[in-house]
């Protein structure tokens, strides 16, 4: 009995390693990958990807909108779409200020050990509020970066392009300060480097920090040479 016991454990396992453990840590190491060979072979120019996730906010986004239109620089946002449905005139703004709006689920389910039904759905309905809002959705960003292979497959069903990242700041988390973060961005970028940043949920107000760290950290990054661009021109 024992032994059909941890026979039964090791197949799960195994599955729970092919079926999704597997294909999120392998795609975000050869994401990384990618991104540090084209800055050191010097086919990256000095360009950063702002991109921001969880949002959209109505404590946050607009202020970070504001602050993006100060320096003219264009980002990309991974919106939920239970937020976006909520708060449709923030996703006009974004629009408007001519950022590109990208998905990041429903209600921003861990998508790890969901099964075809699940995954189907959640990019279907996903894709669907924003349309309704006159969009056009092209770029998916899976929480926490955990998909599966129906992810995969519904991806490209859809013909939607996965985007992951090369930095964050952790910047969803309490313990984080605005300097701490400020001090996290500018030690870790580097020219061609996706950075993932959060204008909605997070802990103890996050955003807020993050926007602090922004409003020193941005005039420094473009001192220092950097330019910044939407998803849309970055080569995938
Ligand atoms: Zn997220």
């Amino acid at each position: 009995m024992g032994t059909y016991i941890t026979v039964g454990i090791i197949l799960l396992g195994a599955s729970a390693l092919c079926y999704s453990l597997l294909p999120s840590a392998g795609l975000k190491y050869l994401w990384k990958q990618k991104s540090r060979q084209r800055a050191r072979g010097g086919s990256a120019d000095r360009r950063l990807y702002l991109t921001f996730d969880d949002g959209p906010s109505r404590a946050y986004t607009g202020e970070l909108l504001c602050l993006l239109k100060q320096y003219q620089i264009k980002a990309s946002f991974f919106v939920v779409a239970e937020f976006a449905g909520k708060n449709p005139d923030l996703i006009e703004w974004m629009e408007e200020e001519g950022h590109l709006v990208g998905i990041h689920s429903v209600q921003h389910k861990n998508a790890l050990f969901r099964g075809r039904r699940f995954i189907c759905e959640d990019l279907r309905e996903s894709v669907e509020t924003l349309e309704k809002m006159g969009l056009n959705i092209r770029y998916y960003r899976p929480p926490w970066g955990h998909l599966n292979l129906w992810t995969l497959f519904y991806i490209r069903n859809q013909k939607l392009k996965l985007i992951l990242w090369d930095v964050m700041a952790n910047d969803w988390s309490a313990r984080e300060t605005a300097k701490s973060i400020k001090e996290k961005l500018l030690r870790r970028v580097f020219p061609g480097a996706v950075v993932c940043l959060h204008d909605g949920r997070g802990a103890a107000g996050a955003p807020e920090r993050t926007i602090e760290a922004l409003k020193e950290s941005i005039p420094l990054l473009l001192e220092q040479g950097y330019s910044f661009e939407r998803m849309d021109a970055y080569e995938c």
